[in-house]
């Protein structure tokens, strides 16, 4: 049932529980994200609240936003901080705090520099138009072409969703946009038939996140570099889910020994506020010339603060590498609790991004971890897609293979 909702004023968060805040959300709110069951409301570290009180150990981080975890003192420090300065004056005037960002990602990468925006997908939308400029800029006209594989997930917008090509996420929302070719994950045989004349970059995610965690072999991506090398193509990295601390180093890529000429990066980046960004080198950035590209908000003052923020304690404290320890504890537990379950296929894993892949019924399985205190979603069909914070200690983790293994005695019982 509805409250009356008052003319003026909304009344305070507390008055209303998760069931009313549903309610309410279906009357005002476009209907694209399904029913859900939560409405939270206050978060802190590894744990947060709804608005009925309970409490839950948040093992999804918003999709791999909160990778320290909720409300971190530093980041919470920061945006407190700048949001008492001055938050926003757009891209016309220098951003103090935007350039030390772009410093800091620069000394910690492959890259020369740096464009920020407000999302995963509109990162990706610069790099695919600085790979086209690029190869225009150098005579490389024609159907330009950018080879993406099957499986990928590249964001919402049209130029995106054709980048990862024809499927669920497109029905209904055709035409797509041209220039863009898929090949199988990890087949480098396929890549290499895919070349031609019009290819002009390569776009990857080195592991795949909404597909279902699925990481692309060491091989392949040498294999990519080589095949990029050859035939003048640019490298695109999507490390928009699997970056910046999330795969076990601070970049994927690192993990690959190899490096990209392009890196998109959005999620964990604004360390909880709105920001993506398209990282590359110089004779690549090169390419945007003035009025060519832009952005109003992207990285304005406040985000860039509480990204300062969040990347420096990323750097400061190794958390990539630590991320990656935890990992391999986490589903070292996992395996053994769960692999006398028959509906158990595997657990797919980089650092902190699992996927525990069941042959049926992941919906209820998440459900009962819900109702038990865990956050985890379902992803790429029958995947448990499990996200910690880089930081969740060994208690959390214990915790958590308790609820899921819980879970899954509850659903699958005989
Ligand atoms: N690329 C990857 C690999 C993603 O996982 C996502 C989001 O899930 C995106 C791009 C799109 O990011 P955003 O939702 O911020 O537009």
């Amino acid at each position: 049932m509805h409250k009356a909702l008052p003319t003026r004023t909304l009344p305070p968060l507390e008055q209303w529980s998760s069931n009313e805040w549903r309610d309410r959300y279906d009357s005002v709110m476009t209907p694209q994200y399904g029913e859900r069951r939560i409405a939270l409301v206050r978060g802190e570290g590894s744990r947060v609240w709804d608005a009925d009180g309970r409490e839950y150990l948040d093992f999804l981080t918003g999709i791999s936003v909160n990778n320290l975890g909720h409300c971190h003192p530093k980041i919470t420090a920061a945006i407190r901080e700048q949001a008492g300065t001055i938050c926003h004056t757009t891209n016309l005037y220098y951003i103090p705090r935007q350039i030390q960002l772009a410093e800091l990602l620069v000394r910690n990468s492959f890259a020369d520099c740096a464009f920020f925006c407000n999302s995963g997908a509109e990162a990706n939308e610069a790099a695919i138009k600085i790979t086209r400029r690029h190869a225009a800029l150098n005579h490389r006209t024609g159907n330009p072409e950018i080879i993406s594989m099957t499986g990928s997930f590249h964001g919402r917008t049209i130029a995106t969703l054709s980048a990862a090509g024809p499927g669920k996420h497109t029905q209904g929302f055709e035409p797509l946009v041209k220039g863009f070719t898929r090949a199988a994950f990890n087949d480098l045989d396929q890549v290499r038939k895919q070349v031609n004349s019009n290819t002009i970059g390569i776009i990857i995610e080195p592991v795949q996140g909404e597909g279902g965690i699925h990481v692309a072999k060491r091989d392949f991506i040498k294999g990519l570099r080589q095949i990029c090398d050859e035939c003048q193509l640019i490298l695109i990295f999507d490390e928009i889910q699997c970056g910046l601390g999330r795969a076990g180093a601070l970049f994927a890529y690192e993990t690959y020994g190899i490096e990209p000429d392009v890196m998109t990066l959005a999620k964990s980046l604004g360390g909880g506020l709105a920001m993506g960004s398209m990282l590359c080198r110089k004779h690549i950035a090169t390419a945007f010339t003035p009025g060519t590209h832009g952005t109003t908000l992207g990285g304005n003052h406040i985000t860039a603060a509480a990204a300062l923020a969040y990347v420096s304690e990323l750097v400061e404290g190794d958390w990539g590498p630590k991320a990656a320890l935890q990992g391999a504890k986490f589903e070292g537990l996992l395996t053994e609790r769960l692999s006398g379950f028959k509906s158990f296929t595997e657990i797919r894993r980089r650092g902190l991004m699992m996927a525990v892949e069941l042959e049926e019924k992941a919906g209820e399985v998440l459900l009962e971890c819900e109702l038990n205190g865990l956050l985890v979603n379902v992803t790429g069909g029958e995947n448990i897609r499990i996200l910690p914070p880089l930081n969740v200690t060994d208690e959390e983790i214990n915790h958590a293979v308790d609820i899921l293994e819980g879970a899954l005695k509850s659903v699958f019982a005989p």
